[in-house]
């Protein structure tokens, strides 16, 4: 496909209420959309990092500035046949993963759009393998302004028959909390996430934690480590699931080799984009070790990317992905994202057979800053 321009909107979109973790709290996600144009036809991508570089060393606003200067003048005016084409001509630009996957993901999204094939369909045939059509998803809380508060929000996921529930643990917000919600709901199946927000020298508490059957622990340690990790699964019998450390390929044959984490969490903007994720659900396949599709509050023209790649095989934990009205008032896309029933009951998604796009109106009012470049 021949890439005759690309446009990128740097927006800002208002959550309902804030989202607050072990790295802040975001009152708007901060994202850039890519559209990507072929001839007469486009494709869309997202990616999410947030406002400011405390979920990874990116943030909206730096994402937009490489993106514009320096990655989408090495895809313009350029025959790119392949995700692996695409990520060679920005390989030689270091790191900056969110930033290579605004442009990735608008490759796949235009070569959906060109051919008329799903992208679900797509990813499969580029992963070697048969994609499903419905992943169940999972509850996420962040912190609340109460115990009490989390109290009612799990008993009503539970209610509606989530398959495992994630809590977000930062100190302040850690053992006392999850010693109550585990006393409430001795069955559920539950995970913490740490993001990032302890140290090796905290072993003894995620010691206790084993005690608390829980699926993961979740980026228990900093953000780009892989030793330290190793040397906490060592100590713990709970599995370590990596988030923030799984910044691509290489860092996940790390992982594996290893042995850092029995879990990998793929985020198609944190690892550099759908070719990248591909790559590492295969790797992690190989080694036995099972993986879950997060997911960056984007809107539903990214979370659609989410979804497609949910398909595949190997992500056998329910994915982190949301209904656009949890967090939106208004989709900034033109189609939202909503869960479904799957045969088993449960709550779930389907891949989109028409990929949304953004809403132009809401788009216009959402966007910060917007660049063309054009061959
Ligand atoms: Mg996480």
């Amino acid at each position: 496909m021949y890439i005759d321009r690309i446009d990128l909107y740097h927006v800002a979109t208002p959550l309902i209420y804030p989202w607050r973790t072990a790295y802040g709290e975001d009152a708007a996600v901060h994202s850039v959309l890519c559209r990507m144009t072929s001839g007469s036809v486009s494709g869309w991508g997202e990616s999410s990092p947030l406002a400011a570089p405390c979920y990874s060393p990116e943030w909206g606003g730096g994402l937009f500035a490489v993106a514009n200067e320096w990655l989408a003048p090495a895809i313009v005016g350029q025959n790119i046949s392949s995700g692996e084409e695409l990520q060679a001509r920005l390989a030689h630009f270091k790191g900056n993963p969110f930033a290579k996957a605004a442009l990735d993901c608008a490759w796949w999204g235009l070569k959906a759009n060109v051919t008329g094939k799903p992208l679900d369909a797509l990813l499969g045939e580029a992963a070697g393998c048969q994609p499903r059509d419905e992943v169940p998803v999972g509850a996420d809380f962040g912190v609340m302004d109460s115990i009490d508060d989390l109290l009612v929000a799990v008993g009503k996921a539970v209610a509606d028959r989530f398959p495992r529930i994630k809590l977000k643990f930062r100190p302040g917000w850690d053992l006392p909390m999850l010693c109550v919600v585990r006393g409430q709901y001795p069955k559920q199946t539950f995970h913490i996430d740490c993001n990032s927000g302890y140290r090796l020298a905290d072993t003894p508490l995620f010691q206790q934690i084993d005690e608390l059957n829980l699926a993961m622990i979740e980026q228990p340690l900093a953000h780009d480590d892989l030793i330290d990790h190793a040397e906490l699964q060592r100590q713990i019998r709970t599995p370590v699931c990596l988030d923030e450390s799984i910044t691509g390929l290489r860092k996940t044959e790390q992982a594996i080799a290893l042995q850092s984490c029995r879990y990998v969490n793929i985020k198609p903007g944190r690892v550099g984009g759908l070719t990248v994720a591909l790559k590492i659900h295969n790797a992690c396949q190989a080694a036995g070790i099972p993986c879950w599709v997060g997911g960056m509050l984007e809107s539903a023209v990214g979370a659609a990317h989410c979804v497609a790649l949910a398909m595949l095989p190997n992500f056998t934990y329910p994915a982190d992905i949301f209904p656009s009205a949890r967090f939106y008032r208004q989709d900034l896309a033109d189609a939202p994202l909503e869960l479904i029933r799957t045969r088993d009951s449960l709550p779930g998604l389907r891949p989109f057979n028409r990929l949304p796009q953004p809403q132009p109106d809401r788009l216009a009012r959402l966007t910060v800053q917007h660049a063309v470049i054009e061959g």
